[in-house]
């Protein structure tokens, strides 16, 4: 019978909603326990010179070292973060880490001192009203200069700036850090907006540079961006970056500094630690010629 049918549905989906509901809850608990008790781990993917291959940067990613399940991308946890708040302590987590990790290359290393380190900013956090005081405070714990931090916020902020948050990012402006807007190019930034706020980077999403050279539409957006940074005075890179025809192509058009498996993965703090001393350790023969040249 129809009716009891229905009710029988209604009962099946109430029963779905809630426990989706309990399952939410239940990750939820399950991530911001994980960040409490240091499950997370940051990898650091660096970020160079396309001509040269020299490091300029590190953006520090989230990784979740699960109990059970192993090592987590973001692409697992992430966005259930961002629904439910959690991302807000994570990213809290991440930035003191990434901070300490790479004060601590800086401490061991004067030739280190230049690199600098680009943590992400989910709106979330953006939206905090004290986003400020956060940062501020893991930069004095941590000792890591602001002026070589870059945060990266997403277009979403971008495309909604509340006079709110355009205040708090110009006062991590005034602090000396530098903001980017990542993945540019997915959301349609309006370029009025891009204009009234204090970001300093545009980091070219990767799917246009996966189609660079064979896509005529992701070459003029690669190439638009690129002549919008110079318009804009910010500086322009390039992400996802997984071939040497891809780099070649990018330098081209005049982006000089970009990221992807053709460098180098996200590495582990002690590979990047590695890298680090590497080539900004005690200058060999090679890197003394080099710098001179
Ligand atoms: P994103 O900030 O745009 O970071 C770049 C992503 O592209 C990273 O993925 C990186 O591993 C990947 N990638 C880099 N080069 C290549 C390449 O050549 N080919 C391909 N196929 N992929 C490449 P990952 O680490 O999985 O992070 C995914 C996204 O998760 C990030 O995208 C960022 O939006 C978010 N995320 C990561 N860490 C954090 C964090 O600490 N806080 C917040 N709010 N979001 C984070
Ligand atoms: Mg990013
Ligand atoms: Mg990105
Ligand atoms: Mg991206």
């Amino acid at each position: 019978d129809t009716a009891l049918y229905a009710a029988k549905r209604a009962g099946r989906a109430r029963f779905e909603y809630y426990s989706d509901v309990m399952d939410t809850k239940a990750r939820e608990a399950e991530l911001r326990r994980a960040v409490a008790q240091d499950e997370l781990v940051v990898f650091f993917q660096p970020i160079v010179a396309l001509a040269t291959g020299e490091l300029k940067a590190f953006e520090a990613l989230v990784r979740w070292n699960h109990p059970v399940r192993g090592l987590l991308g973001p692409g697992e946890f992430i966005d259930l973060a961002e629904e439910t708040g959690a991302v807000v302590p994570l990213g809290a987590w991440v930035l003191r880490a990434a901070c300490r990790e790479a004060a601590g290359w800086r401490a061991g290393l004067p030739g280190a001192e230049p690199l600098r380190l680009t943590v992400n900013l989910s709106p979330k956090q953006v939206a905090q009203a004290d986003l400020v005081t956060v940062v501020e405070a893991i930069l004095t714990e941590t000792g890591f200069p602001p002026d070589r931090l870059t945060l990266e916020i997403t277009e979403s902020v971008v495309l909604q700036p509340d006079p709110l948050t355009i205040g708090r990012l110009q006062a991590l402006r005034d602090l000396g850090i530098h903001l980017a807007v990542d993945d540019f190019g997915t959301g349609y930034s309006a370029l009025s907006y891009l204009r009234r706020l204090p970001v300093t980077v545009l980091k070219i999403d990767r799917s246009f540079v996966t189609g660079i050279a064979d896509d005529a539409e992701a070459r003029s957006v690669c190439e638009a961006v690129v002549h919008l940074g110079e318009a804009f005075k910010l500086h322009v890179v390039a992400e996802g970056i997984e071939t040497a025809e891809q780099a070649a192509a990018l330098l081209d058009m005049g982006c000089t500094t970009g990221q992807g498996f053709h460098f180098h993965r996200p590495l582990p703090p002690p590979e990047a630690g590695d890298l680090v001393r590497r080539q900004l350790g005690a200058p060999g023969p090679a890197a003394l010629t080099d710098r001179n040249a």
